[in-house]
């Protein structure tokens, strides 16, 4: 019987740290399933890529990839138990994506909003947007597949780049055999946690690194109030969807106090202030060990590199194998190898000019 545990792949893009938004989305299921799953975890630098190519932009990858581990580990995700890797550090994932491409019908991709939202936080207009951002989910699905990841927590924003890596996976398996699990996406009570409103319309969109509404996992307790004091009172009555209330709904944990909070709101019992103050207070409750922690393993040189390092070393013989099969089932192994044999009968004679040569 085969004992492993079923296989989950999630991750971020190393665009910034990050945010609560992350926490609510897929951080804290992260943590709770590393019991029951093998976590693969990607530092997704080629997804970043896809808005952020240039040089300037590229050097401050190796600060965002920390930042990014940092935050991983400050919640609770364990390095023993969860692979954390760079994605770029994995190049046959560049070949299984090139493969996959070849599966996706340009229409799947075009009218993705998720794509129109990352390309309006990069300020890219359309005729800017380039072919590595209309193919972020097609690479996304090579990451997903070269694991033979069953399981995908992710945001709102992110469940249909899933959807497609099913699809893709069913589409290759039925025309090639099966070579790829079938990924399922999760989402969280939060899936899409919205911005402050630090940022004109920072409130109406969702939190992103990219887009200046985010409290941050690191941010100090003065900055966390500061932001959350920028979401705007609801009218009496008018609560429920309001961005200040989903905060309440996604920190406050007890679900009688939010009820109440809620209807004293409404009736016009207390003002928006007072709803600020219970959620300032219930963030300081979630974040005063998230930074504990992150200041322990920073103090500790290096280490964040030392995981990414391993992780990505088991990364790359996941995907190599995983190659190794798209490229048996579609014929191209043999094509190579049927080249390489018909050249046998021919090999010695063939080095002979070369050998003439040198001596
Ligand atoms: P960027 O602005 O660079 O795209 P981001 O804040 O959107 O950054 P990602 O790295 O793209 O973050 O997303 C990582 C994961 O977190 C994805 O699964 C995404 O769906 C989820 N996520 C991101 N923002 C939120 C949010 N506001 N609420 C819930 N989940 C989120
Ligand atoms: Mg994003």
């Amino acid at each position: 019987m085969d004992a492993r545990k079923p296989r989950l792949l999630t991750g971020d893009r190393p665009t910034g740290p990050l945010h609560l938004g992350h926490l609510v989305g897929t951080l804290q299921s992260r943590v709770k399933l590393q019991d029951s799953h093998e976590c693969f975890i990607i530092v997704a630098d080629l997804h970043s890529l896809t808005t952020r190519s240039r040089r300037d932009e590229i050097a401050r990858l190796p600060n965002h990839v920390r930042d990014v581990v940092l935050d991983m580990l400050s919640v609770g995700v364990d390095p023993s138990r969860s692979t954390i890797y760079l994605q770029s550090g994995v190049p046959a994932v560049y070949d299984i994506a090139i493969l996959l491409q070849m599966l996706t019908p340009v229409a799947r991709l075009s009218g993705l909003q998720s794509i129109q939202d990352m390309a309006v936080n990069a300020g890219l207009g359309d005729a800017d947007v380039p072919l590595g951002l209309l193919g972020y989910p097609v690479l996304q699905a090579a990451d997903i597949l070269m694991a033979n990841a069953e399981l995908v927590p992710v945001g709102a924003d992110n469940e249909t780049h899933v959807t497609l890596a099913r699809d893709i996976a069913e589409h290759f398996n039925d025309a090639y055999g099966k070579v790829f699990a079938v990924p399922q996406p999760t989402v969280s009570a939060t899936p899409s946690l919205p911005g402050v409103n630090t940022v004109a319309g920072g409130a109406e969109r969702k939190m992103s690194k990219s887009a200046g509404n985010a409290i941050w996992l690191k941010d100090s307790p003065e900055e966390v109030a500061r932001k959350v004091r920028t979401l705007p009172g609801p009218a009496p009555g008018e609560s429920t969807g309001a961005p200040l209330f989903l905060f309440a709904e996604a920190f406050l944990r007890d679900a009688d106090e939010l009820a109440s909070l809620r209807a004293e709101y409404d009736r016009g019992g207390i003002g928006f202030a007072a709803v600020q103050d219970r959620v300032i207070e219930a963030l300081e409750k979630i974040l005063v060990p998230i930074r504990e922690r992150r200041a322990e393993f920073a103090a500790d040189k290096h280490r964040t590199e030392e995981i990414i390092v391993d992780g990505t070393i088991t990364a790359r013989k996941v995907a190599y194998e995983t190659l190794g099969k798209v490229r048996d089932a579609m014929g191209l192994e043999n094509l190579w190898s049927g080249l390489v044999h018909a050249t046998q009968s021919r090999a010695e004679e063939r080095k002979k000019p070369f050998y003439h040569q040198k001596s």
